[in-house]
């Protein structure tokens, strides 16, 4: 029996694909917030669930730690920015369905006090924060904007604040957190939704089981997209 390994990671990706699943006929039979465990069973032998950080999906399904698995577009696009992606020889991912999950944006955003416009037009260099930094590097290259960036791992919002950088690359929603911290959307950079990513030789290999499931993932999105 083929195995397949599907990478998801904890908190929103997951819960969103549960009922893409459902609908698939697979059902995972712990609660990742329940239980200390890290591969999951469901009701499939032959489907498994592993748990990994949401910016380490396109490594797994890269490398064959996992067949498929469910990611941000953020999170993909960095990922084949990066070193492990697949630069001129082609994708190291396939990417054959947009999911539509986990709706939110890559912006940048500044504090309310600092004119981000004026900095750009008078080719100041920019102090960037981001988790980002392959995209907001692509990007800022494209505007041809001179920027300095800055790492981070999280709480990016904090960087403004302190003085350690003149804006941030970050995910957006609603809003609200940049608004509680006083900071304001100045550029929008990549609209972002879950994708299924799929391991290239897994796709080819195994085939039989991963094509219904994407099937029944099509089947899914189609109707709740005709009720919406
Ligand atoms: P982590 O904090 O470990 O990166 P998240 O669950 O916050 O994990 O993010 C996982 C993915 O969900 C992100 O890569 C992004 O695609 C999406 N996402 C992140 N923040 C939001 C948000 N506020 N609204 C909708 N989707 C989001
Ligand atoms: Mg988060």
């Amino acid at each position: 029996m083929t195995q397949l390994t599907l990478a998801l990671s904890k908190g929103r990706i997951f819960d969103d694909t549960l009922p893409l699943l459902r609908a698939a006929g697979i059902e995972v039979l712990e609660d990742p917030e329940k239980t200390r465990k890290l591969i999951l069973p469901t009701n499939q032998p032959d489907v498994r669930v592993v748990l990994v950080r949401a910016s380490d999906v396109p490594t797994y399904v890269q490398f064959g730690g996992a067949d498929v698995g469910v990611a941000g577009l953020d999170v993909v696009l960095e990922h084949e920015l990066g070193p492990y992606g697949g630069g001129e020889g082609g994708a190291s991912l396939l990417r054959p369905i947009d999911l539509q999950l986990a709706r939110c944006r890559l912006s940048v955003a500044t504090r309310a006090d600092f004119d981000y416009a004026a900095a750009v037009r008078q080719g100041a260099r920019i102090r960037v924060a981001t988790k980002y930094t392959q995209l907001a590097r692509q990007h800022f290259a494209d505007k041809g904007v001179h920027v300095d960036l800055i790492k981070l791992y999280g709480s990016m919002e904090l960087a403004p604040l302190t003085g350690l950088a003149d804006a941030i690359v970050d995910l957006v929603s609603t809003g609200s957190t940049l608004k509680a911290n006083h900071l304001v959307e100045v550029e929008d950079i990549l609209p972002v939704s879950a994708h299924l990513v799929v391991n290239p030789g897994a796709a080819k290999l195994k085939r039989a089981r991963l094509q219904p499931l994407m099937d029944a993932f099509r089947r899914a999105l189609a109707a709740s997209t005709a009720n919406a």
